[in-house]
């Protein structure tokens, strides 16, 4: 394990510094960042913010030079990540079409797709969704339903989706579709760029427990398609699929920033006095766990950096990936709960109340945070892949 980044990594994350120290937006670069009144509103501040880090060549950064990134090694990303974290510098809006969608274009698209779709997922005048799972295909997304057939120069796609995060503002989504339903559940699968505005395309938001609704069912009812709109072959998208979801994992640098930040949060709040002139930080329970969380954030930083000098090897990452996200998700959700108990009833109260808590943002923090066991594989199946390809287990 290498635990030390060389002069021109320093150098690199000091210009990014620089650059952001420039064109932070009003409000931001502080622990509370500006609240929007609507996702809409948020949306579209964050479209130009991107566009903005994109002019400065910030977005795609480990994207190749010849497609409008800077061919970055996946040190100088992790550093980008921590530092757009560390700085609290809003997220770019365009992630699935930057961190999933180019990779995917770049190694298995054609020339005329990559000149149409890439440069407009950098500068996010287009906003990508990804339309892979469905109401009964989420943890196994092979058993996908929806349908595509070949009608001369065009598919044709019928089904449902769901849970597609931002689906209502995207130009274009990724699609999985069943193009061979004679084949074996993991085969007969296409991977097809769907545009959002086509007829037949209906998005429906779902509405979270923190009161926003990023996520979306999406219908398809007979979508025409054209045929240069499928990546690769009409029957291996579950390979090409393996390239995004491949992107999904690895290292969390970001996750690593935030957590280290909420840490300093729940030590503030266990020494601030309640009512009665007494800290929460006296209670010798509350101390142990405090002090648990503070060594746990510590196993996850070197978790990542593990990770990290792995890829930097050309290991393979194979089932460790799952540990390392297994164990965020889980830490994550012990330390919000500690937040909500550092609170106490005033941790029931959301941002527009006068008593709520840093304005309401560490119980939306912890309403948000129960999905980090679900995305990118659940604990469950974390815990599936762990038996079976470390501990040798045989299959339930
Ligand atoms: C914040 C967030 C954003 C998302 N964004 C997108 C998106 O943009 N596009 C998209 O396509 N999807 C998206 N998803 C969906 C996500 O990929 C799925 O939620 C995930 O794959 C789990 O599928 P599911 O919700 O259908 O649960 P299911 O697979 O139905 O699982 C239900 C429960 O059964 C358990 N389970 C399932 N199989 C097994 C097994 N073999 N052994 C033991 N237990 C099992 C699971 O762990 C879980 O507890 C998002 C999810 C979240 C939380």
């Amino acid at each position: 394990m290498d635990l030390s980044f060389s002069a021109a990594e320093e150098s690199f994350r000091a210009e990014l510094r620089a650059w952001l120290r420039d064109h932070m937006p009003a409000g931001w670069g502080g622990s509370e960042p500006p609240e929007f009144d609507t996702l809409a509103g948020e949306v579209a501040f964050l479209r130009d913010w991107q566009c903005e880090l994109a002019a400065g060549g910030w977005v795609g950064i480990h994207w190749p030079a010849e497609y409008g990134g800077r061919g970055a090694t996946v040190v100088e990303n992790f550093i980008f990540q921590e530092e757009m974290a560390a700085t609290r510098a809003p997220e770019i809006i365009g992630r699935i079409g930057v961190n999933l969608v180019g990779p995917t274009l770049v190694a298995h698209g054609t020339e005329a797709q990559k000149h149409r779709f890439l440069p407009k997922i950098l500068s996010a005048e287009e906003v990508w969704c990804q339309l892979f799972s469905e109401p009964n295909a989420g943890s196994d997304l092979t058993s996908l339903r929806t349908r595509a057939e070949r009608h001369g120069d065009e598919w044709v796609l019928t089904g449902q989706k769901t849970w597609t995060s931002y689906a209502q503002f995207a130009r274009w989504g990724i699609c999985l579709a069943r193009t061979d339903p004679t084949q074996p559940k993991h085969k007969g699968i296409g991977y097809f760029i769907i545009d959002m505005q086509a007829p037949g395309v209906t998005v429906r938001p779902l509405r979270q427990m923190t009161g926003s609704n990023e996520f979306n069912e999406v219908f398809l009812e007979d979508v025409r398609v054209p045929a240069d709109h499928l990546i690769g072959e009409p029957t291996r998208g579950w390979q090409i699929a393996q390239t995004t979801l491949t992107h999904e994992r690895g290292t969390s640098p970001r996750q690593l920033v935030i957590h280290r930040m909420l840490l300093t949060d729940l030590m503030a709040l266990g020494r601030e006095a309640k009512a009665g002139g007494v800290a929460a930080g006296h209670d010798a329970c509350l101390r142990q766990r405090l002090a648990q969380h503070w060594i746990e954030v510590e196993i996850m930083k070197l978790m990542n950096w593990r990770t990290l000098t792995r890829i930097l090897r050309r290991e393979p990452l194979g089932p460790e990936s799952s540990t390392v996200k297994l164990y965020w998700s889980e830490m994550s959700q012990r330390m919000h709960d500690t937040a909500m108990d550092l609170m106490g009833p005033f941790g029931l109260l959301s941002s527009g109340s006068p008593h709520a808590v840093r304005n309401g943002r560490l119980q939306r923090s912890y309403l948000y945070y129960r999905a980090g066991t679900i995305f990118a594989g659940t604990s469950e199946v974390q815990r599936n892949i762990i038996a079976q390809r470390i501990l040798g287990l045989p299959r339930g």
